[in-house]
């Protein structure tokens, strides 16, 4: 089997029996929490950079490093030499050669990271870039999905809303399959994506209850107006989108569907979902939210010790 990869960018980069082995992993995380010793010089370095917004993901990437006792360092990537002009890559080999092994990288600027996949500047973590992907919250939603049910297969999940800009679809779409789940993608038109572009195993709908009844579990995406290439959407739709594609938990009572609802968070009551449904034990956000610590220690450990000889080489050489 091939050894963890130093580049998590995309769902891709992992294998199947590496997936499995993240969510034993995980599993472990989360019924024993270690109890890290006092700091000292021999702990690995971990940094996280953010080039944008983060609540969830930075901070429990922040906690799941200090829980494997690592040292944490929040890189500050608005006040640093990024802001001067100074390539990425530049700005990685820095972090490597002052002795930081992993950074978890965020960024509003899709498929920046795919470059560095032959030879990483130094560890690498993708932890939302763009409208291109967000492999650990997909693996996180997997881990809290199997806790519904240990076997997927033949299981249908409906993903709601917009699609296209969602980095945390684009990880499911990859994930999900390798479990045998089925999905439905959910919302209107403009949010979908080219039906050239889906497998046959996924189906797209316009018609909410149509994707309701045929599922097991439901995922609600935001409107994610900052990654919209205009405004176009701004304002205008979301009293539509409410109307049209929001969950209410009267709806799903009335339809006798009460489904575990999964939501990436940040969630918009009053677009998406109302604020009963988020107030219900349907609502799963703060079990993933939960999960996502233990998930996340996992994949850092693995990529920790995968040994790669390989990193922080310039130009071919390594000084
Ligand atoms: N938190 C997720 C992300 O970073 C979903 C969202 O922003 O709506 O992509």
């Amino acid at each position: 089997m091939n050894s963890f990869p130093s580049l998590l960018e995309s769902i891709d980069d992992l294998s199947k029996i590496q997936i499995e082995e993240l969510l034993t992993l995980s599993t472990h995380f989360l019924h024993n929490k270690p109890t890290p010793g006092p700091p000292n010089y021999l702990q690995p370095v971990i940094a996280t950079s953010f080039l944008e917004n983060s609540t969830r993901t930075k901070h429990s990437f922040a906690i799941a490093i200090q829980r494997l006792g690592s040292i944490y360092i929040d890189f500050n990537a608005e006040t640093s030499s990024l802001k001067k002009g100074e390539s990425l890559e530049e700005t990685f080999l820095t972090l490597y050669n002052q002795g930081v092994d992993l950074c978890i990288f965020r960024s509003s600027v899709s498929n920046q990271l795919a470059k560095f996949k032959k030879s990483p500047p130094i560890k690498i973590i993708n932890g939302g870039d763009g409208t291109n992907e967000h492999p650990t919250q997909a693996l996180l939603d997997l881990f809290t999905l199997l806790e519904f049910s240990k076997e997927l297969h033949g299981k249908t999940i409906a993903i709601f809303g917009d699609i296209i800009h969602s980095r945390v679809t684009h990880s499911l779409l990859k994930l999900l399959p390798h479990f045998g789940l089925k999905i439905i993608l959910c919302g209107p038109k403009y949010f979908m994506p080219e039906f050239s572009t889906i497998s046959k195993d996924i189906k797209v709908t316009q018609n909410r209850d149509e994707a309701i009844m045929a599922s097991d579990f439901l995922y609600l995406l935001r409107i994610q107006q900052e990654r919209h290439s205009e405004n176009q959407f701004q304002n205008t739709h979301s009293n539509d989108y409410h109307h049209d594609y929001g969950i209410k938990l009267s709806h799903l009572k009335h339809l006798n569907k009460l489904i575990p609802i999964f939501h990436p968070g940040p969630a918009n009551i009053g677009i998406e979902l109302d604020h009963e449904l988020i107030k219900s034990s349907l609502y799963q956000g703060y079990n993933q939210v939960k999960n996502s610590v233990p998930v996340r220690m996992a994949i850092i450990k693995s990529m920790l010790s995968n040994n790669d000889k390989n990193i922080g080489i310039i130009n071919g050489e390594k000084f």
